[in-house]
């Protein structure tokens, strides 16, 4: 995706990218591709396949949600930033909360936000359930993308979610039908889904939005040997 249809199609988001924006993706790209020479940060690194399949995908997710109406977002297993990092540059007002379970790329995270002054980001070191157990009922939008099944990312998540506010999956493939366990006993409900194909390569994505209804047990989400063994 060339820099002229990848804007075109973020218009068609509903997102009109400044020449600032324009500029700190361009820098996040750059350092993407130098750092991934060091640390394993991702398989994608052409350019044009970098602004479609990490850039423009990120962005999907306001196919769902006006992220204008939205104040403090967490994206869990977020690895090079994605989509949490692209949401951040396009929506600078979001309090960003990153969580990854594995340091180096949290210590590049921090480097991308500190060299493109991106201000109000955490970057947290931690497994999300873990991080789950003792921030509860804190973010508008919990997010994820290629992390785990859908199941098991409702545990990791849903803890964290405010009553009534969003976990948001960018997915491939759909799999609610084999999560209506966890929605149940983790107390929230699909409320809307979109479907559509990526532009240009035509691969199948679902966005699945899922409202928290209101408390949950304590007992979520379970430590990970649990919830490997025992899935919801
Ligand atoms: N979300 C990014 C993306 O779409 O490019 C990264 C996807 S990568 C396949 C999965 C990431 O999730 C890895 O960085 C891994 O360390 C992280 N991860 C997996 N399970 C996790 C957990 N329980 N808590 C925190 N991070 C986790």
């Amino acid at each position: 995706m060339d820099r002229e249809i990848f804007i075109s199609e973020v218009k068609r988001l509903n997102i009109d990218l400044t020449e600032e924006m324009l500029q700190q993706l361009e820098k996040y790209y750059e350092l993407l591709v130098e750092w991934n020479e060091k640390i394993n940060l991702t398989a994608i690194t052409d350019k044009n396949d970098v602004y479609l399949k990490h850039f423009y995908d990120s962005l999907t997710l306001c196919k769902i949600i006006d992220l204008n109406d939205v104040d403090s977002l967490c994206d869990i297993g977020t690895g090079a930033g994605f989509p949490g990092i692209v949401l951040k540059i396009c929506f600078p007002h979001l309090k960003l909360t990153l969580v990854d379970a594995l340091n180096k790329r949290i210590n590049f995270l921090k480097l991308v936000c500190d060299d493109l002054g991106l201000s109000d980001v955490e970057c947290i070191h931690a497994r999300a359930e873990e991080y789950a157990l003792k921030n509860r009922d804190l973010f508008d939008v919990v997010t994820a993308r290629a992390v785990a099944p859908l199941n098991i990312l409702l545990e990791y998540s849903i803890p964290l979610v405010k009553k009534n506010k969003y976990f948001i999956a960018l997915k491939g493939n759909e799999e609610v039908s084999e999560s209506k366990n966890a929605l149940k006993v983790l107390n929230c409900k699909v409320v809307d889904e979109n479907k559509f194909l990526l532009p240009l390569e035509n691969s199948n994505r679902t966005i699945i939005k899922i409202q928290k209804l209101g408390n949950i047990s304590g007992k979520y989400p379970r430590r990970f040997a649990e919830i490997k063994k025992k899935p919801l």
